[in-house]
């Protein structure tokens, strides 16, 4: 069935998000690390339909594990629908359909591409014409991800991650994610980084709390350059996610064996991202990974940020 068959219903695609680079600074006083990342907006998607309804309520289809993902005021989703209700003084509700393709805490962003999505699905569906600066606003305070998954494309994020800046970037990359049954909790990966740092006596005298994007990860963007993004790419989170899950240096060896130029944790994991030459390549890598019996998807970006499809 056509997802615009459903009368009173509006449906808005938004991507996941890898991490192309990722350095975590000191943290906030107020819990939050600084950080320094690119992210870049991947053609693996989020569905969220939203359909008119006197309350608020919520379901989740899609990847294996959408059973594991609340349908309650946790979901980020929800969150976005009741923010944008307050925010706007529009007194209905709405049933909000996930349809899920990223997986759940894979370190792609998965909940704040259907934040994203949610709040431009209920802003056409109530006719509630938030600009895209107010809408910003709302992502921002919902989540550190959640303006990047409404804007996409390929972009700088600094403070917290959520002050964005467009970065140029000319062409495609070709990616091929291997993706695990089971996630790893961010809050989880950015407090193992810190006793790690502790232990090592690393940042411990000045951990810095403004950073930037090292030059020659923007220039390999800017100049299309798929091999000197793989030896520019880097993640801080990588080493605490890879000892929390040692399998993930297998999947890495076996990738770049495979033929990609590069493989990274994205985000704080466990998916893996593997930079290569070009789609064919890509292909060859995901046959390859799948073959061992990896769950392996070829994928592009920069993609669009969160779009109407359909109303
Ligand atoms: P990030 O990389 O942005 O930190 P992630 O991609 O690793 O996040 P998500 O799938 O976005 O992880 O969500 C992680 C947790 O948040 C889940 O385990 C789930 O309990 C909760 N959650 C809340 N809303 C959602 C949602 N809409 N989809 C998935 N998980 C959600």
């Amino acid at each position: 069935m056509s997802l615009a068959a459903f009368p009173g219903s509006v449906h808005v695609r938004a991507p996941g998000k890898i991490n192309v680079y990722l350095g975590v600074g000191g943290r906030h006083e107020d819990g939050y690390h600084a950080l320094a990342t690119v992210f870049q907006a991947v053609s693996l998607f989020e569905d969220v339909i939203a359909t008119e309804s006197d309350e608020f309520s919520l379901s989740v289809s899609g990847v294996e594990d959408a059973a594991s993902v609340p349908t309650d005021d946790r979901n980020l989703a929800m969150r976005a629908a009741k923010m944008l209700a307050t925010a706007t003084g529009y007194a209905g509700g709405v049933h909000l359909e996930l349809r899920k393709s990223v997986p759940v805490a894979g370190g792609m962003g998965g909940g704040s591409a259907d934040a994203a999505a949610a709040l431009v699905a209920c802003d056409a569906l109530w006719g509630t014409g938030l600009s895209p600066q107010h809408l910003h606003e709302l992502a921002a305070r919902l989540g550190a991800d959640v303006p990047f998954a409404l804007h996409g494309g390929t972009a700088v994020g600094t403070g917290r991650g959520d002050q964005l800046n467009p970065a140029l970037a000319r062409g495609r990359f070709d990616w091929v994610l291997v993706t695990s049954d089971a996630g790893l909790s961010t809050p989880e990966i950015y407090a193992r980084l810190d006793e790690d740092r502790a232990e090592t006596g690393a940042l411990a005298d000045d951990p810095p709390l403004s950073l930037d994007v090292p030059i020659p990860v923007l220039q390999a963007l800017r100049a299309g350059d798929p091999h000197a993004l793989a030896a520019a790419m880097f993640n801080d989170l990588e080493g605490p996610a890879r000892s929390e899950r040692p399998v993930l240096d297998d999947i890495i060896a076996e990738g770049i064996a495979a033929g990609a130029l590069n493989g990274i944790v994205s985000g704080s994991g466990p998916t893996i991202a593997f930079l290569c030459e070009n789609p064919a390549s890509a292909r060859d890598v995901a046959a390859e990974l799948q073959d061992a019996g990896r769950t392996a998807m070829h994928v592009h970006g920069p993609v669009h940020g969160a779009r109407i499809i359909s109303a």
